[in-house]
């Protein structure tokens, strides 16, 4: 039996949705599984997306034997690059799942150094001491896996992401006899997908959304846009399919859009016929009613195409009287706000928007209660960590565990950076490594903290304030007033009175000699203190001192 401790690290999206990553170590070998991205929430200002914190490997990258990624979503694949930078390990992914990193990775002008195998689900490989066996599952993107892993501990089920769809766009369900196999051969721990662990019942099949764009195509008597994510290839398909049904032709707008259908028309992923596609430019010389036009952008993300139309910014073309939108994609917790308002935009422009759950348009690419069921009956696992979801998931999928007969000490609920330790088939909670958020912000990666993201909410609530003091360094008084410049604080109007009083408190601040602080945090302070107790509000402060001419300039 094994001497070594297995131990499962979770580096993201336990606890959070988004930024998938998990490590698997047994001695001196690393296994990684997945390296996503998150979208960041509404009140991280300023923030692109935010990618797993890599600070546990950083002193490991000898030992890294290889990368895994389960299928092609950003939360899966996004971080890539970033990983890259630091590590070096062959990537495992399938055809697609390849294709779509191909897709990131050329971008990042980093294709020539990365080391990309293709695998195939049903194949085995042995990467280290662990020997992975690739099976297929059921999602909202076809040729995703999970992933089996014998290690000398024990043998390990990684689910990926995963529903049981037995009418799946590319016709090929989940592999349940592999499933029943790994069952079959014994368990040690199962780490399963928990996204849709408070959805009572079953996730319904791709296959229902047929007959609601089939009706959406049929009635609009102009054109159709349809918003999903650029990597939702199954939906791509479908519409497609639909398109072709109801005579339309399909434009893909946006970037991103017409890299990832390319390439998954050119590895077969995508059976679209050549004359189905025309650019936009032709589509905007056509009958509104043979149109189909898809892009990005349900997420109500403001730079996106849909929510440049939403506003009348983009460029390539507007939203008409006539128009019929369809956001085809579930919101991701924290989006709402957002979305609503773009769906507000675009009704407002005259377009008809058609949205879930209203209308049945999207279908979600995780398993509900009863699916997470079944797998833990096949699979039989002793051990259940659930993984992919924020803490309310987890605990769901805990209970759910627990009804199917899982002892509440076998389920280990734990979160990013906790790490579970397996000795002689034992679970035991291991020590605590970094598992927060590194905020990735224009081109810079980590360099914007949590320092950085209070000052820039303090910013956009409260305003700033700059004070301008003109010192005599030698005496420390002050000549002259302080001069005070406010944005985003009060009105102006009401801002004289305050602005006497907090000129009348600086003097005070500066003048006391028995306050050994230096000047400009003394006057930060105590005019923070000043404004919260007169106005509740804390805006950013900035105090800048300097010397007078006729001072002492030398000192
Ligand atoms: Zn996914
Ligand atoms: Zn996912």
């Amino acid at each position: 039996m094994a001497s070594k401790t297995l131990k499962i690290i979770p580096l993201g999206g336990l606890g959070e949705i988004g930024k998938n990553m998990m490590a698997i170590e047994y001695g001196d070998n690393i296994l990684i599984i997945d390296a996503g991205i998150m979208f960041p929430e509404n009140d991280m200002l300023g923030i692109d997306y935010i990618i797993p914190d890599f600070g546990y490997l950083r002193d490991k990258t000898d030992i890294i034997r290889g990368i895994v990624i389960t299928h092609g979503h950003e939360d899966h694949t996004g971080a890539i690059r970033h990983l890259l930078d630091e590590i070096q390990a062959p990537i495992y992914a399938t055809r697609l799942t390849r294709g779509l990193l191909e897709v990131k990775l050329r971008r990042g002008g980093m294709l020539q150094e990365a080391d990309l195998h293709t695998i195939e689900a049903g194949e085995r490989l042995s990467v280290g001491p662990f020997d992975l066996e690739f099976f297929h599952v059921c999602h909202s993107i076809p040729d995703g896996v999970g992933v089996g892993i014998t290690t000398p501990a024990g043998l390990i089920v990684h689910s990926g992401d995963f529903k049981f769809d037995h009418t799946p766009v590319d016709g090929w369900p989940t592999d349940f006899g592999k499933l029943a196999e790994f069952g079959s051969r014994g368990v040690l721990a199962l780490l399963a997908d928990s996204t849709n662990s408070d959805r009572a019942g079953w996730t319904p099949s791709e296959a229902t959304l047929d007959s609601a764009f089939d009706e959406v195509l049929r009635e609009a008597k102009g054109r159709v846009l349809i918003g999903t994510f650029a990597s939702l290839i199954s939906r791509i398909q479908q519409v497609a399919h639909a398109a072709q049904r109801h005579g339309r032709v399909i434009t893909f707008v946006g970037t991103s859009m017409v890299e990832n259908t390319r390439m998954a028309r050119n590895l077969g992923y995508l059976d679209i016929p050549d004359e189905m596609i025309v650019p936009i430019e032709q589509a905007l010389q056509m009958k509104p009613s043979r149109v189909v036009i898809m892009c990005t952008g349900t997420q109500g993300e403001p730079m996106s195409i849909l929510g440049r139309l939403s506003k009348g910014t983009y460029r390539g073309f507007d939203i008409e009287q006539g128009d019929t939108v369809i956001l085809s994609s579930a919101p991701i917790p924290g989006n709402e706000e957002m979305i609503h308002r773009t769906i507000n935009h675009l009704f407002q422009r005259g377009a008809d928007v058609r949205y879930s759950p209203i209308e049945p348009i999207h279908v979600s690419g995780h398993a509900s209660r009863e699916e997470s069921k079944l797998l833990l009956q096949i699979i039989k696992p002793r051990y259940l960590i659930p993984i992919h979801g924020e803490l309310r998931h987890l605990k769901q999928h805990a209970k759910i565990a627990e009804e199917v007969g899982i002892p509440s000490e076998n389920i280990a609920v734990i979160e990013n950076g906790t790490v579970i330790e397996f000795k002689n088939g034992q679970l035991s909670i291991g020590e605590r490594i970094p598992g927060g958020y590194v905020f990735v912000d224009g081109g810079g990666v980590g360099d914007v903290g949590p320092n950085v993201i209070r000052e820039r909410e303090a910013l956009a609530r409260d305003g700033i304030v700059a004070v301008h003091l003109t010192l005599d360094r030698k005496t420390e008084t002050l000549l002259g007033d302080p001069e005070i410049v406010s944005r985003g604080f009060v009105f102006m109007r009401d801002a004289e009175i305050l602005f006497e009083d907090a000129r009348r408190h600086i003097r005070e601040v500066v003048e006391d000699p028995a306050d050994e602080r230096e000047i400009e945090i003394r006057v930060e302070k105590e005019l923070a203190r000043f404004f919260k107790s007169r106005v509740r509000r804390r805006p950013v402060i900035f105090v800048f001192a300097s010397n007078s001419a006729s001072g002492s300039e030398s000192s």
